[in-house]
């Protein structure tokens, strides 16, 4: 049949990461024993405080549309957040609510993207920033990292890549998928460089700020000279367990808030209002009642870790955040295992699907083809049989 779809749906990539849990989960359905380290999605339940809440929600009749920016009480609580945990001062007219954090970044490059603009990506990053980027018709840019810098970026590596058409940068810290946190230092030296470009905005991705093993988190928003062109957007799936209930929100220059609502009042309106409720609850209580997940990932990361460094050819750095790692595989380009040639991150996760029955993701969709990335928001009896499973795979 002739392809009658917009050029706009048919130039925009399938998302990486949840194409790789379809697949998983179809297989599952053949009855094909497949271990899914795919999907950056906490395995515990939502906490009950939180289920509680919803549960009142319903029953005080929360049914009606909520406003398009989120619940007045939503906001108030956010506003908390934001100033217990970063430190940033935001006033009920910047903050918005949406259906997740996703839809979040995606109101944002609508309202500040026009076709031609560059985006920034400090690569590895997550795989909706450029199909996002492209949707809006601008372009992106990738500044790579190595694994010997921690896949950070320099600040100089930021210099060199703005052009006049640069509009926006999208950093995610911790990040998804490498783990790796920026130190306040870091931070400060990418702003200097900011500083004498007034017209980029920052989007600053911070879904996996709980997720954090020890290091300091630190916020853009935060530097008094990136305040007024920083957009932080976070949510509730990852901290709290809560990633089907889809909750994001942004703190914001007033404006950027205004032409978000406006965005968002024509395409989806406010968000899920009983999940609206439930996030009230969920952030006015202290982190330390989400603390016992997190300590449960540091527990498996190392596991990982020392896993990965049993099996011959992933070269892996420590993630400081997320429940994710990034190994370079590049060991295994050119080798042929089992009749298949692995020629790049692609068949090497395809090859992990059908020959370990471990779901994974290729570092490609995440800009870096050297690379894969496991999520390790698996038990650990999961992640020893996916270990185990891999090793004799490639043995
Ligand atoms: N953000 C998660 C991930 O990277 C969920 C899937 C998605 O939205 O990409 O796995």
């Amino acid at each position: 049949m002739k392809n009658l779809l917009s050029d706009r749906i048919n130039s925009l990539p399938t998302s990486a990461t949840l194409a790789m849990a379809a697949k998983a989960r179809e297989l599952k359905t053949q009855g094909i024993d497949i271990i899914g380290l795919s999907l950056g999605e906490p395995d515990f339940n939502t906490p009950d405080f939180i289920k509680d809440a919803a549960i009142q929600a319903i029953n005080d009749n929360y049914n009606s549309y909520s406003p398009v920016d989120g619940y007045a009480e939503l906001k108030d609580a956010i506003i908390l957040k934001f100033k217990r945990d970063n430190n940033l001062d935001y006033k009920p007219s910047q903050i918005v609510v949406s259906t997740g954090a996703k839809q979040s970044i995606a109101n944002v490059a609508q309202v500040l993207l026009n076709p031609g603009d560059e985006v920034l990506l400090p690569a590895p990053y997550w795989v909706s920033y450029s199909a996002i980027t492209t949707l809006c018709e601008a372009t992106f840019k990738e500044i790579p990292s190595s694994i010997e810098n921690d896949f950070k970026i320099t600040p100089q590596q930021l210099e060199e890549a703005i052009t006049p058409k640069t509009k926006m940068i999208f950093f995610n810290s911790p990040n998804n998928p490498s783990g790796t946190i920026y130190s306040e230092t870091e931070y400060r030296a990418l702003a200097e460089v900011l500083e004498k470009y007034p017209d980029i905005f920052i989007l600053s991705d911070e879904i996996y700020e709980h997720i954090n093993y020890g290091a300091k988190n630190f916020s853009f928003a935060a530097i008094p000279s990136m305040y007024d062109r920083t957009i932080t957007v976070n949510g509730v799936a990852k901290a709290f367990a809560m990633t089907g209930w889809r909750i994001g929100y942004i703190g914001a220059p007033e404006w950027i808030a205004k032409a978000c609502t406006k965005m968002q009042g024509q395409i989806t309106s406010g968000t899920n209002c009983i999940a609206q409720r439930a996030t009230i609850t969920a952030l006015n209580e202290s982190p330390d009642r989400i603390q016992y997940m997190v300590d449960e990932f540091k527990v498996r990361r190392d596991l990982i870790l020392d896993l990965l460094n049993d099996i011959e050819g992933f070269k892996t750095n420590v993630p400081e955040g997320a429940f994710y790692v990034f190994p370079n595989v590049s060991y295994y380009f050119g080798k042929t295992l089992r009749g298949k040639t692995i020629n790049n991150a692609t068949d090497f996760s395809l090859y992990l699907l059908e020959e370990a029955h471990v779901a994974t993701v290729t570092g490609e969709a995440f800009g870096n083809a050297d690379c894969i990335r496991i999520s390790y928001a698996a038990s650990q009896e999961q992640i020893v049989e996916a270990l185990k499973r891999i090793k004799a795979a490639l043995s």
